[in-house]
């Protein structure tokens, strides 16, 4: 998935822990096989040589993530969508030339993406695409769904204690010892927003952030985010910070893309309907604007409460 993966983990012994590092990471690297964009024979990448309309059998672990993403997509509107890889590719691209993509490049990648070109037989577990020269990017969502995944395999080893990190996508488990939880850091905020801690301790939990702070084209006086909008082909303008907690990183890091791209209020109630809590961090040239959703509000407050 072209990315670092670090796990920290609490066991009564070293020889405990070397064992369940490996088993952590053997389960990164099979999902590493299945999700990457980055290896030309990833299942992910695969599958997308099929023939336009024939349906093709794939992995459980593939499946989840396509379903997830397709259920996020139909909630969306197609804001959140894993089949705009043509599109993205464009991007990415024109990232690396720094300078904004071809117009007719964009719609015909446009014309080979969508969520509704790609189908799922559920019974079958078998995927079908539309139209040839299909891709799925699955990078809005892999990383956490990977990081969840490896941390199951911790916990069925009994592991009670640990933290795995796919780049910036965290998903941990109990606290470590003598904590109350994980100490997650927030991103840096203007001194005047007295509601959002610095740090939240929490476990059982899974945190992902998405912002155009990485990765980005700078070009004829914007900055142009590596999430894009479906609807226009185009990166994202604003200047959106988003975090997300959720029970597990598929969730975590699917809505932090999803949000990103719908805006601050329609992500905000999207957010609203699920078991989530989110941060939005919004830049703009008149200074910064800090949303965040309820049950945010409840963690924040418990963590500033004085008796914390
Ligand atoms: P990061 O990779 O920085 O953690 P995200 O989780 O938001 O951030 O994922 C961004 C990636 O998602 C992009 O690099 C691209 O591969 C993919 N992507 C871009 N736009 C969309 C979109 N509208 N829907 C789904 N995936 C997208
Ligand atoms: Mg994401």
């Amino acid at each position: 998935m072209g990315t670092l993966v670090r796990i920290t983990i609490f066991t009564a012994s070293a020889e405990e822990a070397k064992d369940a590092f490996r088993a952590g990471f053997d389960r990164i690297r099979d999902l590493d096989r299945i999700l990457s964009d980055y290896q030309p024979d990833s299942e992910l990448n695969r599958i997308t040589r099929t023939a336009p309309g024939g349906a093709v059998a794939v992995s459980a672990d593939l499946f989840t993530v396509l379903s997830a993403a397709q259920a996020l997509a139909d909630a969306t509107g197609g804001a959140f969508d894993i089949t705009q890889g043509p599109v993205v590719r464009l991007w990415r691209e024109a990232r690396k030339a720094a300078r904004l993509p071809d117009r007719g490049a964009l719609a015909e990648a446009a014309g080979r993406s969508g969520f509704r070109k790609l189908r799922l037989d559920p019974a079958r577990r078998t995927v079908a695409f539309d139209t040839a020269g299909m891709a799925l990017d699955a990078g809005a969502i892999g990383k956490g769904y990977a990081a969840s995944e490896a941390l199951e395999v911790l916990s069925a080893r009994g592991i009670r204690s640990a933290l795995v990190a796919v780049s910036g996508d965290l998903a941990f488990s109990g606290a470590p010892p003598g904590q109350r939880g994980w100490r997650i850091r927030i991103h840096a905020l203007d001194p005047g927003v007295a509601r959002v801690p610095p740090v939240l301790e929490l476990t059982d939990a899974a945190v992902s952030t998405s912002g155009s702070s990485e990765q980005h084209l700078d070009t004829g006086g914007r900055r142009y985010s590596h999430i894009i909008d479906p609807a226009s082909g185009m990166g994202l303008v604003d200047d959106l910070t988003v975090t997300v907690i959720a029970r597990h990183g598929l969730d975590a890091d699917g809505l932090d893309t999803a949000v990103s791209v719908l805006g601050r209020d329609r992500g905000l109630a999207l957010i609203e309907s699920r078991s989530a809590a989110a941060l939005i961090i919004e830049r703009t040239p008149g200074g910064e604007t800090v949303q965040v959703s309820s049950r945010f509000a409840q963690l924040a407050a418990r963590a500033l409460s004085p008796s914390h």
